[in-house]
């Protein structure tokens, strides 16, 4: 039985119109047709037909960077430590279904901890759980003083969102376990804690350590992603060869030229640094290590908007996973963002979030664009997300969302961070020392 879809305004992310009158016929999940409703095949008796005519098609949005596996946590430590990890793999599962509601079939994970990405993928694809098709890594790799090394040098959990290794043999062996675990890409932790004498963000591997972690990854098979907000990280990473380059806060000439050389794909993340700055509150605490705040949005925005006029290409990656960017939430945002500080068009962004992510599954399934041969992964909205970017981020405006053709129905649960992330054993926010409690009350004390 074939799925046929009628859609008012069809944007397929290969040019940057909405064609009208379109029809797309999907038979056994696939695409099979796509072009004007006049022209379409007739569909017989026993095809179903999707009347969408008067919304607005595009392929089901793709989160290129999130972690999900994070559980919405408020602390490094509730990534880390509380929840077993069989607990983290069933919360996962929930929090990628709720991607659904916000139009996203597909999602890119950057670093979970233990096997808790690739658990979940596992269930999907088997079909034990509906949820978007996703691709993962393991935990980031880095060393001493690198990005994700949080704790104390005395203290080593082994179910923490890194693996750290101290030699270069430890970094094959961390990526050969991985890739054997059954990772689609390598997460590489470079930025460093500490600044170097020109006062950038030092990377924590040397120019030739990232050489032959990068190479030995592409060795196996396995493209590598990076975490890289400082330059010196960023050109490591960019002439190692690395595939993604996340963040990339401070871009010089020289890393554009190396971003361009090595035809990386950058994954800034506004969405975390925006809504760390816009909506948070000023109790909530202030990490130095992740260098968020507004000097990092501005400088953010600044290399992006410099790094696309020299023809960089620019993925949507929201970040999402923590309690400042929940899962099912903001996921659009970074196409929003993308377009109304960066600069791109919005057929651009909605490319950002479809297109550019879909290509990153590489083998593994055919997604992004709507096409012949493609997967036929669609959402409906009941508006035009290139007049109006805001569309995106309306979830009433979802009137449908398909997988494979077939209609997504499924429906999580609201977050209730108590039940869920929340077992850290932070007792107090601030001192009550006699001043502070003075002048909170006149009643003797
Ligand atoms: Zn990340």
């Amino acid at each position: 039985m074939a799925h046929y879809f009628r859609c008012g305004k069809l944007f397929t992310a290969r040019s940057d119109e909405a064609l009208r009158n379109q029809t797309v016929v999907a038979t056994d999940g696939v695409i099979t047709y796509v072009g004007p409703t006049a022209a379409a095949p007739r569909p017989a008796a026993s095809d179903s037909v999707v009347d969408h005519s008067r919304h607005f098609v595009m392929p089901g949005l793709i989160d290129g960077h999130t972690h999900i596996g994070a559980g919405n946590a408020n602390t490094e430590e509730d990534v880390d430590l509380y929840a077993p990890l069989e607990f983290r793999a069933l919360r996962m599962m929930i929090n990628l279904q709720r991607m659904f509601a916000a139009g996203y079939t597909g999602v890119i994970d950057g670093a979970t901890t233990g096997r808790v990405g690739i658990a979940c993928r596992n269930a999907i694809n088997a079909g034990l759980f509906a949820g978007p098709r996703t691709i993962c890594t393991g935990p980031f790799i880095t060393t001493r003083l690198g990005y994700a090394d949080f704790y104390p040098t005395w203290f080593n959990n082994p179910v923490a969102v890194r693996t750290r290794v101290t030699s270069l043999d430890q970094g094959f062996e961390a990526i050969r376990v991985q890739v054997k675990d059954g990772v689609d890409f390598i997460k590489l932790g470079m930025d460093g804690k500490v600044r170097n004498l020109d006062g950038g963000i030092a990377a924590c591997f040397n120019a030739e350590e990232t050489k032959h972690l990068v190479a030995e990854s592409n060795r196996l098979g396995k493209w590598v992603k990076v975490h890289a907000k400082g330059t010196e990280a960023v050109l490591h990473s960019a002439r190692a060869g690395a595939r993604v380059i996340c963040h990339a806060a401070h871009l010089t000439d020289e890393a554009i030229d190396a971003v361009l050389e090595a035809d990386a794909i950058l994954c800034p993340e506004l969405t975390i640094i925006h809504n760390f700055t816009t909506f948070t509150q000023p109790t909530d605490s202030y990490n130095d290590v992740t260098h968020i705040g507004q000097a990092e949005w501005e400088a953010t925005v600044a290399s992006m908007r410099k790094a696309r006029a020299a023809g960089c290409r620019i993925l949507a990656g929201s970040d999402s996973g923590f309690a400042c960017c929940p899962a099912g939430e903001w996921h659009a945002l970074e196409i929003k963002l993308l377009v109304e500080h960066v600069g791109l068009t919005p057929a651009e962004g909605l490319r950002a979030g479809t297109a550019i992510n879909g290509e990153l599954f590489g083998g593994t399934a055919k997604i992004g664009v709507i096409e012949k041969g493609y997967l036929a992964d669609l959402v409906a909205f009941d508006g035009d997300p290139l007049a109006d970017i805001n569309v995106l981020l309306d979830k009433k405006k979802i009137v449908g969302l398909y997988m494979g053709g077939e209609r997504v129905t499924t429906k999580a649960p609201p977050i209730n961070m108590r039940t869920e992330t929340d077992f850290s054993y932070r007792m107090w926010g601030r001192v009550y020392d006699q001043k502070r409690v003075a002048s909170m009350t006149t009643r003797a004390f």
